[in-house]
């Protein structure tokens, strides 16, 4: 779907990557369309990818990928060169040099119950709601996800590119059935990285080398939608999109001009653009009916690099790499997903140091000037900050310790341009006497229930209401409460993690 929208780069230079032939290997993807066209995917022995659509056997479109799922796109920030400012490549030190010039504003928010977005029917006629998650490192299953109209994961969604994971992500993906899914890899899904795993596999995988192309595919064919059988899960009954992005880019259209509207996913078709008269539908796509004249989509760009750190995958050496990496993100992009952290927010590492990336930085707020950026990597950086146009999002669901103690972040985006994005605080009424009464039994989770009984611990000092939503410290609070000497305290702690992010999912 995403292929054919996507711009061609020059069929001679699909040529020359055809014509180095020698160097390429088995196709590593390849995907039947429903129009019967074939795409396969070929991996050189110097990283690219070759990409052909094929119609009846014989190769029709071939273009020339440098390790990306789409050609760079043509309006991005690549001709301009590295400033020659003397920020030192080392992260802490280059924070030292622009600490004092960052403006950190308070993070708008909005409560639940005043937020314009409307549960009932996704897609208000004023904001997307945008859940953002990251880092969940084949723990998805552990983490409720809020509703909304569009899923971001920044990437970790694997231990070490196990196709399990990724194929289990891929089936959680599906189920939530958000009208839109956007994925990219991080360091730590290396089998999507394949000139890496090709290099590196023995250091992870001694016993058993994965099958690196299998999740590769699995990935394609989601995108490409073809041997998904579920056409109409989300409550419009609208095919709910995929994207994997590598270093490419979605645009998925928002909002309507009705508020009765619910056409929110689908693009107007040709006919309802130009041709189809009825009234009613004219009115739909008529920009000038549109209030504010607010854009009509939404330009989303991913990409998998973090600066180099022990040689994962889709790693990339900080200064002139990084900024190359940087510099294809095209400048009119509304949401930016990396999976690193840009230097100076959400980037602090446990032991105080920074690890995000100067030249990402850069490019975030001098060009490109997203309205939200999306990442994870260090999962200690979990939280948003803002700078007054960009409101930045470690995701990060799982702690330091790997503990799946992070929720979901979920922001308002207003179609008008000029309103910030507004993170959404969510509301609870549970109490911590809830909790001693059965609470967690209802839910099911009867092991923790039966070690909350057995602690004979009173709700009075446990987290109540609003406390509950914060998530990290309810855990730990609750598992001082609770006595685990038992042999079921690993899953009892299990079952608290699942709890509560299963309350905060519901508080919305
Ligand atoms: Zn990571």
């Amino acid at each position: 779907m995403a292929d054919d929208d996507r711009p061609k780069p020059s069929f001679f230079a699909g040529i020359a990557a055809f014509n180095r032939k020698a160097s390429l290997k088995k196709a590593v993807t390849q995907v039947t369309k429903r129009d019967g066209s074939v795409v396969e995917e070929t991996l050189a022995d110097d990283g690219s990818y070759l990409r052909a659509t094929k119609n009846d056997g014989e190769a029709k479109d071939m273009s020339y990928l440098e390790r990306s799922a789409s050609p760079p796109p043509s309006d991005s920030g690549k001709n301009q060169e590295r400033p020659n400012n003397n920020v030192p490549l080392n992260p802490d030190a280059a924070w030292r040099t622009i600490a004092s010039e960052q403006q950190f504003l308070p993070v708008p928010t909005v409560s639940t119950k005043d937020s314009l977005w409307k549960k009932s029917k996704h897609g208000s006629n004023n904001c997307t709601r945008i859940v953002c998650m990251s880092d969940t490192h084949g723990q998805h299953r552990d983490i409720s996800v809020p509703k909304g109209d569009i899923l971001i994961h920044g990437g970790d969604f694997t231990s070490t590119g196990e196709i399990k994971h990724i194929k289990d992500m891929l089936r959680y993906f599906e189920e939530l059935a958000f009208p839109v899914t956007v994925c990219i890899a991080g360091n730590h899904d290396m089998t999507l990285d394949l000139p890496y795993y090709d290099r590196s596999w023995r250091r992870f995988h001694r016993k058993k080398r994965f099958n690196a192309e299998e999740g590769r595919q699995a990935v394609m064919n989601m995108m490409n939608d073809t041997t998904t059988t579920n056409t109409d899960k989300t409550k419009q009954g609208k095919k709910p999109e995929f994207y994997y992005l590598e270093d490419s880019s979605c645009t998925v259209p928002i909002g309507s001009a009705k508020e009765d509207d619910d056409d929110l996913t689908s693009q107007p078709t040709q006919q309802q653009k130009e041709g189809d008269h009825d009234s009613q539908k004219k009115v739909k796509f008529n920009p000038s009916v549109v209030v504010h004249k607010q854009p009509k989509t939404l330009s989303i760009y991913g990409s998998p690099w973090s600066p180099e750190f022990y040689d994962w995958a889709f790693n990339v050496a900080r200064g002139e790499p990084s900024w190359k990496i940087w510099s294809k993100i095209p400048s009119g992009t509304d949401i930016l997903v990396t999976h690193g952290p840009p230097l100076g927010r959400g980037d602090q590492c446990d032991h105080g140091g920074r690890a995000g990336c100067y030249d990402l930085l850069e490019q975030v707020q001098n060009r490109v000037r997203p309205r939200l950026h999306i990442f994870g990597h260090i999962h200690e950086g979990y939280g948003t900050s803002f700078d007054g146009t960009t409101l930045y999002i470690n995701a990060s669901n799982l702690d330091l310790g790997y503990d799946s103690v992070h929720p979901c972040t979920v922001v308002d985006l207003p179609h008008d341009p000029a309103l910030p994005p507004r993170i959404v605080e969510p509301s609870c009424s549970i109490t911590g006497d809830d909790l001693v009464n059965g609470w967690f039994r209802d839910k099911g989770y009867e092991i923790l229930a039966d070690v909350l009984r057995d602690s004979g611990c009173e709700g009075q000092n446990l987290p109540s209401g609003d406390e509950l939503l914060n998530t990290a410290e309810a855990y730990w609070e609750i598992c001082r409460q609770l006595d685990f000497r038992t042999t079921t305290s690993l899953q009892a702690k299990r079952e608290l993690r699942k709890a509560l992010s299963q309350l905060y999912a519901a508080s919305f």
